[in-house]
């Protein structure tokens, strides 16, 4: 997808009310952003869409909602404190500030592009082509490979080792340029803490510093044994939340991609010792098939292993999605082990252990995590269900193919014109249908031009109103990406928009 049309999506979003810039009319602020009317309805779709499959489809599972602030010291037993930092570098010309390691990652990644470059090439020039072999065996690829391998290594070891002088040699070796200046006239690599402090208490000299959390994980696990006993949950369990997470990012670009103040939807899987590995390798089948049961092309998405594992995981990869701008991480499964209850203990003090009935014994569970950003999904599903499309008439239109169970209108309600009883008739419609979907009634403007707004939003239906209705109780029901319209009876109105949209046509397919 090009760079114009990631352009098009964003200035779409604006235009029909999904996404402005947080305080606009004081110039927005850096990587904030508030959600319309039409967005709001699409994120709450898609929070509810990940709420069902992981909370009500799982007898296991339960979901809390934990405050924002947390004590301080559990951003210290987290690591956070000392350890959530990216590296940064800047260009001395230019003045920009990069991830020294997203720097890297996108070297690798243009490496990659010339491989399968070559492998697309011999795909076309030979018949029976076999592209394992071609892969191990072509000396180009082999070299660019080696390349790959060789600036992995090496960035994992820097990492590990904490040893930011070697990460900047690396981004010298590999003679990565600023893509402002074009220059690689760098600084040192330093690291930056990316939690956002603030401060608790009226009076300034009893007030303690606390910390907007940066990820929602940390409510779960303070709240283990809370929701263990409570819930009478037995091991394996999960516990889930959604909820708002901060983060001072280096580099805050593409557009709801990476924010400063965005929202996780987060789950925690305590298992068993051991067992770990077996349910990393569960996990990542579901959620990956919560991603496809959406309906896009499989080729939107695939799975991206780490190489530089963070420091309380033992297994670790992504979910990533073709974004406008690439394949991107949308979401990450860890397998955690016990770092986080097991530091918790050491730090209040208090035990955080589970009785296994089975084993007569208690220990201190392993976690798997599924940890996915609501931003960034809504950024994928925007994405994905973007399209310009030319009519056989030549006409142009601009519709958003949202699966039906997830669009922020389900129905638009539009009389025809609006005199001889239609806007009644019509909004008797409306008020039928409100208390199931969520519906929207216009009369404004010729019933094209509100197709074409509703078009606009990814309504899956347009129930129109006219003179017929009046004589013989039928309406024209118009299909959003067929554009078919078809006369139905106004007694069947809400079976017709209730089935389009229910539930069961995502979920029933995990
Ligand atoms: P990245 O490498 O892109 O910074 P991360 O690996 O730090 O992401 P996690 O800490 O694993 O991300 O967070 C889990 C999920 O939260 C991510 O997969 C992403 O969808 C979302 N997320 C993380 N940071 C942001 C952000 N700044 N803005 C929007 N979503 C985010």
């Amino acid at each position: 997808m090009s760079e114009e049309l990631f352009k098009n999506i964003i200035s779409h979003a604006k235009e029909y009310g999904f996404i402005f810039q947080s305080s606009e009319i004081y110039d927005g602020l850096s990587a904030v952003y508030d959600y319309g009317q039409n967005g709001a309805e699409l994120k709450n779709n898609i929070r509810n869409y990940w709420w069902k499959a992981m909370v009500q489809m799982h007898d296991n599972i339960a979901g809390i909602d934990a405050a924002i602030f947390m004590h301080p010291t559990t951003w210290k037993a987290s690591g956070h404190v000392d350890a959530f930092n990216d590296p940064l570098i800047d260009n001395k010309d230019s003045k920009k500030r990069y991830r020294a390691d997203v720097l890297i990652e996108e070297h690798v990644a243009k490496i990659e592009a010339k491989i399968d470059k070559e492998v697309e090439k011999a795909k076309k020039r030979f018949e029976n082509f076999d592209e394992n072999m071609f892969r191990t065996t072509n000396a180009r690829v082999l070299e660019y490979q080696k390349k790959i391998d060789d600036i992995n290594v090496r960035f994992k070891a820097a990492m590990e080792q904490n040893d930011l002088a070697q990460v900047k040699q690396l981004i010298i070796d590999c003679e990565i340029v600023c893509p402002v200046s074009g220059t690689r006239n760098w600084t040192d690599v330093r690291q930056f803490n990316l939690m956002f402090s603030t401060s608790m208490g009226s009076v300034s000299e009893e007030a303690s510093v606390i910390y907007l959390r940066p990820e929602t994980a940390q409510g779960i696990f303070v709240n283990f044994l809370n929701v263990q006993k409570t819930g009478r949950m037995k091991i394996p369990f999960g516990i889930a939340q959604t909820g708002k997470a901060f983060r001072n990012e280096i580099v805050a670009r593409q557009f709801i991609f990476r924010m400063r103040e965005f929202e996780q939807m987060e789950m925690q899987y305590f298992v068993k010792p051991g067992t770990e590995m077996e349910w990393y390798g569960r996990w990542k089948e579901t959620r990956m098939k919560w991603h496809r049961a959406m309906g896009f092309p499989e080729s939107k998405y695939r799975f991206h292993d780490h190489l530089k594992l963070a420091h309380y995981a033992n297994a670790a990869c992504d979910i990533e999605f073709e974004f406008p701008f690439g394949f991107k991480e949308l979401e990450g499964i860890h397998s955690r082990t016990d770092f986080d209850l097991k530091s918790h203990e050491t730090y209040s003090g208090k035990k955080l252990q589970y009785f296994d009935p089975e084993e007569n014994k208690s220990y201190v569970p392993y976690v798997v995590e599924t940890s996915i950003g609501l931003d960034r999904m809504f950024l994928a599903v925007l994405s994905a269900s973007y399209k310009e499309e030319t009519l056989e008439d030549g006409s142009g239109r601009v519709v958003l193919s949202i699966p039906p169970l997830l669009a922020p209108v389900k129905a638009a309600v539009l009389p025809l014109v609006n005199k001889d009883g239609l806007p009644e008739k019509a909004m008797e419609i409306f008020d039928t249908l409100k208390y199931e979907q969520r519906c929207f009634y216009e009369e404004k403007d010729t019933i094209g031009k509100r197709y074409r707004r509703q078009d606009a939003i990814g309504t899956p239906y347009c129930i129109t109103i006219d003179s017929e209705t009046i004589k013989d109780n039928t309406v024209t029901i118009r299909e959003r990406d067929t554009m078919k319209q078809e006369r139905i009876p106004v007694e069947k109105i809400p079976a017709v928009v209730n089935d389009k949209v229910s539930p069961n046509t995502i979920l029933k397919k995990l």
